[in-house]
């Protein structure tokens, strides 16, 4: 109580004493860091920008199309992690799971999930970067066990480049990667991310460019076989070489094949960012993001028969057939 009795203004008493003052000083700015960093995990609808999808895009898949979804494994995270307002006590696990195409044309492989060797693979990342995880059957195996023939694919398209979505590149060797110039430049310049892959050492690659029109409120599209089935949209806030792969089958099901635009389900729904720190670390380009949660968002409000799948979130995977049975 003897602070009580000094009755000296505030400065007066911190020019006598400029350590206490300092350490004082110092201890209400970790506070102040402490508490903006928790609110930046605290629950927050994102406001998104209005915009317009336009019309549905055309496209005639040919009846022999389908999809499969190869699951390799999961990996834990809190879903305070996934989304601004996520609960820590909410453990997730993170789907790894690639699709596979399959078509007249050519058969694609959209992301790969994990390869035999992600052990190894996750020791060339940072520490903060790795996550406890479960290592299912990788789709190498998996393809092999049902007999198809792995050169039956024609390109593996990843929704972008870590870790988690290449990791099996290193079981299917000789499948090109397909990329746009600026994807290929992003991994060709060893940036923070592309470290599993720039350890595959051998990967081939096979370039595409943005030669189409708008597609559902992005600005350029490629399209994959000619006929509307499979069309590629640049989404280059997650990581620059990010992606949505939109595909359309016979039955006129259409999905949007998200990659990280957004890690669960309830990014999209809600819509939440997201945590602060987790973009940061990424480095995601937020405008970006935004711009594409609204496309994604207005896209699947507008048509019901387009399902947008997290590449993350496992129950947004459950309408799609495991391999090798069959989607159509
Ligand atoms: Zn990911």
């Amino acid at each position: 109580m003897a602070n009580s009795k000094d009755a000296r203004p505030l400065l007066q008493r911190m020019r006598h004493n400029p350590i206490r003052s300092f350490l004082a000083l110092a201890a209400i700015l970790v506070l102040a860091a402490a508490a903006c960093l928790a609110w930046s995990f605290a629950p927050a609808r994102l406001e998104l920008p209005r915009v317009e999808v336009g019309a549905l895009p055309a496209a005639s898949p040919p009846p022999g199309m389908s999809i499969s979804a190869l699951p390799t494994g999961t990996y834990e995270t809190p879903a305070a992690l996934a989304f601004r307002g996520g609960s820590w006590s909410d453990t997730r696990a993170f789907a790894a799971t690639g699709i596979l195409v399959r078509h007249p044309k050519g058969d694609l492989l959209i992301d790969t999930g994990f390869g035999k060797n992600v052990d190894r693979q996750l020791a060339l990342l940072p520490s903060y970067q790795r996550s406890t995880h479960h290592l299912g059957v990788p789709i190498a195996r998996q393809l092999t066990a049902a007999r198809m023939p792995l050169h039956d694919i024609m390109g593996i398209i990843p929704t972008h480049t870590h870790w988690d979505h290449i990791s099996g590149m290193d079981d299917l060797h000789g499948i090109p990667l397909m990329v746009t110039d600026a994807g290929h430049r992003f991994i060709a310049s060893r940036a923070k991310g592309t470290e599993v892959l720039n350890g595959l050492g051998d990967v081939q690659y096979q370039q595409y460019a943005y030669n189409g029109g708008s597609y559902l409120g992005f600005p350029q599209s490629h399209d994959v076989y000619g006929d509307g089935a499979v069309v590629i949209v640049p989404a280059p806030g997650h990581t620059p070489d990010s992606i949505v792969v939109f595909v359309t089958l016979p039955s006129g099901k259409r999905y949007a094949f998200l990659g990280d635009l957004v890690w669960q389900t309830d990014g999209l729904r809600i819509p939440a960012e997201k945590p602060w720190l987790l973009r940061r670390l990424i480095g995601e380009n937020y405008d970006e993001t935004r711009i594409d949660l609204a496309r994604i968002r207005a896209a699947i409000a507008r048509y019901p028969q387009l399902t947008a799948v997290p590449a993350h979130d496992g129950r947004a995977f459950r309408s799609i057939a495991l391999y090798p049975a069959k989607t159509r």
